[in-house]
């Protein structure tokens, strides 16, 4: 090629130049850095702060349980799988897990993923092919979404929770030669709220779907010790595919779906994230081992049980102070902002006065929707409730928050 004495072109100028857009607009937070463990009073980027902004909702994060099964697995089987499952890397600690979660869980079989997002979209893409159909909660998690359109299936949406507009769909859709699937959050992550379990599993049955339930924020939370919405709702038996999350309340890192034997069996041998990517260190499943040990004991119903006491006990001080969140029913605790920026802003402001809870704003919730999201923990200290409270709201009324 002869030098025609043009400027090189750096191909990716348009990703700096959206960047800086993102920057001029406020919408471009940094990443804050945790010094030290992940815990409701801890150093972010230097200062102590009020921790609401993380998933570890019965403080097992750090507990000392799992802290001696994840050492005593580094010593003894060190400190990778080496493989994927499907070729080395099952090892008895995976296998021992699963068979923990199915009994904890009361279903027949399952299987653990490398988190909950690829449980997610690992399932919902070997269940599903683009013959199908699968009717959504429009809140549903990205994991979802992703494997839905993995799967090349039909997707249609259905309103918020909207238990009419979801039969309506099915309704039209009543001569569908394919499967079908219903899918819906357990508790959607950025709402709090809880999906109307029952209901659904009615439609599911009425017109022949598959019933899938992702209760990545149930885990720990919903239900007798933490056993998720199936368990809430009593709605044993009626929910094909549960999917789980060993990453927030758990306290560990992973995923796992729930099911019948044969459905396990299946997605050993099609879930591609089971098949391609490599398994948990041995640390992960001994810890994973020790937090389900621990919610099967009553250690674990009362940390549960101290979880929603907490949960009660902030909210009441937060609505005391003028605070409104009329959809969550649960420790996730999303006060709405609508501007991103202005939602960042609030967030950085609690920062700097002793509170870590994130904005959250577009692609994570609709434009115009941005929220500060607190997230209240069994580990908090009242006092420390308290004081993110008195913060929260020194902070939101000047900005006409409340
Ligand atoms: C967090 C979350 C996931 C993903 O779980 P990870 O284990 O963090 O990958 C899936 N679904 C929902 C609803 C979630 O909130």
């Amino acid at each position: 090629m002869p030098d025609t004495g043009t400027q090189k072109q750096n191909p990716l100028q348009y990703i700096t130049d959206q960047l800086n857009d993102l920057r001029a607009k406020g919408v471009a937070p940094k990443l804050r850095v945790l010094e030290g463990e992940q815990k409701t009073l801890c150093t972010f980027d230097g200062r102590e702060v009020i921790n609401l902004a993380s998933n570890n909702y019965l403080g097992l994060t750090t507990h000392k349980a799992l802290r001696k099964a994840a050492l005593e697995a580094v010593r003894k089987y060190g400190a990778g799988a080496g493989a994927v499952r499907t070729i080395a890397g099952t090892m008895k600690l995976h296998m021992e897990l699963e068979e923990q979660i199915a009994r904890f869980k009361n279903v027949e079989a399952c299987v653990v993923f490398q988190s909950g997002f690829t449980a997610n979209a690992g399932t919902v893409s070997a269940v599903l092919g683009k013959e199908d159909l699968i009717v959504s909660d429009e809140l549903n998690h990205a994991s979802i979404i992703d494997g839905a359109r993995l799967s090349k299936a039909t997707i249609k949406v259905f309103k918020h929770k909207d238990v009419q507009d979801c039969e309506r769909i099915l309704e039209e859709t009543a001569a569908w030669p394919g499967h079908k699937l219903i899918i819906t959050d357990g508790v959607f992550s950025m709402d709090g709220d809880i999906a109307p379990l029952p209901q659904l599993c009615d439609l599911a049955e009425k017109h022949n779907c598959i019933m899938m339930v992702d209760d990545a924020h149930a885990s720990g939370v919903l239900g007798r010790g933490g056993r998720g919405s199936i368990d809430h709702f009593n709605c044993h038996g009626r929910v094909h595919i549960q999917v789980g999350t060993l990453s927030k309340a758990i306290g560990a890192m992973g995923g796992y779906v729930c099911g019948s034997r044969d459905l396990i069996e299946f997605l050993y041998l099609r879930a591609r994230p089971f098949l391609f990517s490599t398994s948990h260190p041995p640390a992960t499943a001994a810890a994973c081992q020790a937090a389900f040990t621990l919610l099967d004991s009553p250690e674990g119903e009362k940390l549960v049980k101290k979880l929603w006491a907490n949960t009660k006990y902030f909210k009441r001080e937060l609505k005391r102070r003028g605070f409104k969140f009329a959809a969550s029913e649960t420790p996730i605790i999303p006060i709405h902002v609508g501007d991103a920026a202005k939602a960042f802003e609030f967030s950085r402001q609690l920062f700097e006065a002793g509170v870590f809870a994130p904005a959250v704003g577009f692609p994570t919730v609709a434009e115009g929707k941005a929220r500060l999201r607190a997230i209240v923990s069994a580990a908090h200290k009242r006092e420390h409730l308290l004081r993110a409270a008195d913060i929260l709201a020194e902070v939101a009324k000047p900005l006409g928050i409340i």
